[in-house]
């Protein structure tokens, strides 16, 4: 097998070297899927929308010296905000300075803009896809701003999602999308994972012996780093399995990465589904999913979905007749922000957040070891802000008493949530999610320490 020099990200991201891959294939024998493809996964709700009488002709009032009599714009003389000014931190300082946002940015900010997202936004995040995940804007994909990722996986799944459509999943799965899915009434297939992530021969399994009655799913989703709930970040052999499998089964990946700047591991940084898949020899199966929340702010509410132009087109039809767009006033703030910062200052901010996660990660990790070994079992986690871990207990049990155990360290003054909830199934489980992300050294020290006296008990030790 030939073995060929593909560019991917660094360890710190927002940067590039060569790494050499036994299955890469030479980026000029690479395929863009057309745009009759995505035809098939489009759901009847996709398919039936269509664009309003408004937003569909808005983008002619830039025609020069055009008067437009079109759209019901509120007059922006008649806003009371005259300027706009925040204080930022310097990534690379730390020190506090002023930021203004330009009139014309305010502007925008006030008004109502496209359904995708402000333009300078827009354009700012897909120059950073194109440099953190090297992908050319020939290969046909887009970005589309939307409000936090959690919206655009919703609207995502919805473009694609009929009644009774099956859809892949990690097992466990982040909480937040299983009541979405169930509203959606997708039948949702549980895929194996461990500490390397989905565990292709499950996948591959499933795939293969799917019953030639139903139809095949139409994606897979997956948290690839510091994955909620379990930790994990996927590795690059799973990832080039599974998107190899995607390929050969004809499924969209559905790459949820909030945790993608989050990464604070001693290897380097494993590549996104979004840039590993032009090494496949096929681009077109993936839709990524970032998000500003766990770097810049969780209330601000911004996100931005990258992928098929077609998708994305399909999701941005339903933000026209859902929420009209993203928020242009949170958007102006990111974009002045990011702007003042260049993609020098993001990369840099993103070492010093992952740098500060990783530090959290040590310092549970310390305290764990110290109350609950032999009580409860991890591997530490690599990104992001959570742990998963196994509690030890009685022989038999196979998580019956992790509600009680959840219930009386409630009661004890600690809480956390028993793993049950990350499954679809509702399985039981000896797993328990904590997040680490808020607390100091006493706190995580006095939180374990009565996690302990509480599992003692449940033990009857
Ligand atoms: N996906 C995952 C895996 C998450 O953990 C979260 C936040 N808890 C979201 C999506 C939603 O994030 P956002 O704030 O960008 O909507």
């Amino acid at each position: 097998m030939p073995v060929v020099t593909a560019v991917v990200s660094n360890a710190d991201g927002l940067g590039s070297v060569p790494i050499t891959n036994g299955t890469a294939k030479p980026k000029t024998e690479v395929k863009q899927l057309p745009v009759e493809y995505y035809a098939d996964f489009l759901s009847d709700a996709a398919k039936a929308r269509r664009p309003g009488p408004i937003r569909g002709l808005l983008p002619l009032e830039k025609t020069p010296g055009l008067i437009s009599l079109l759209a019901g714009k509120p007059n922006s003389a008649m806003f009371p905000f005259t300027s706009l000014q925040f204080g930022a931190r310097d990534p690379h300082s730390l020190k506090e300075y002023t930021l203004s946002l330009d009139q014309n940015v305010l502007d925008e900010g006030l008004q109502y803009a496209g359904t995708a997202g402000v333009p300078a936004l827009i354009d700012w995040l897909t120059d950073l896809q194109e440099i953190e995940h090297h992908r050319n804007r020939s290969e046909g994909w887009r970005v589309s701003v939307t409000s936090g990722s959690q919206d655009a996986i919703y609207k995502a799944v919805q473009a694609i999602i009929n009644s009774g459509d099956s859809l892949l999943v990690e097992k466990p799965v982040y909480a937040g999308v299983i009541p979405m899915f169930e509203s959606l009434r997708s039948e949702m297939t549980e895929v194996e994972t461990d500490d390397h992530g989905i565990q292709s021969s499950s996948l591959r399994q499933i795939l293969e012996n799917w019953p030639a009655s139903k139809p095949k799913p139409k994606a897979l989703y997956t948290v690839p780093y510091g994955c909620n709930p379990t930790g994990m970040t996927a590795t690059l052999e799973r990832r080039l399995e599974v998107l190899e499998l995607a390929r050969q089964h004809n499924f969209i990946i559905l790459e949820d990465d909030p945790y993608y700047y989050l990464y604070y591991g001693d290897k380097p940084r494993v590549p996104s589904y979004f840039t590993l898949e032009a090494q496949t020899g096929t681009v077109g199966h993936v839709l990524r999913f970032d998000s500003f929340s766990k770097i810049l702010s969780s209330g601000i509410r911004v996100g931005f979905a990258t992928g098929p132009i077609p998708l994305l087109n399909a999701m941005d039809l339903h933000t026209a007749s859902a929420n009209l767009q993203a928020a242009s006033f949170s958007q102006a703030i990111v974009v002045t922000l990011l702007k003042s910062w260049g993609y020098e200052g993001l990369k840099k901010h993103t070492e010093n957040v992952s740098a500060f996660y990783r530090a959290k990660r040590d310092v549970f990790q310390a305290a764990f070891e110290k109350h609950l070994t032999g009580l409860a079992e991890v591997t530490p986690p690599e990104a992001g802000m959570f742990y998963w871990f196994k509690i030890l207990l009685p022989e038999g049990d196979s998580g019956d008493s992790v509600e009680l155990i959840r219930e009386k360290a409630f009661q004890g003054g600690v809480l956390a949530l028993p793993g049950t909830v990350f499954f679809p199934s509702g399985a039981k489980t000896p797993y328990v999610r904590a997040s680490f992300s808020l607390l100091d050294e006493a706190d995580v020290d006095e939180a374990l320490r009565r996690l302990r006296v509480v599992i003692l008990e449940a033990r009857g030790g």
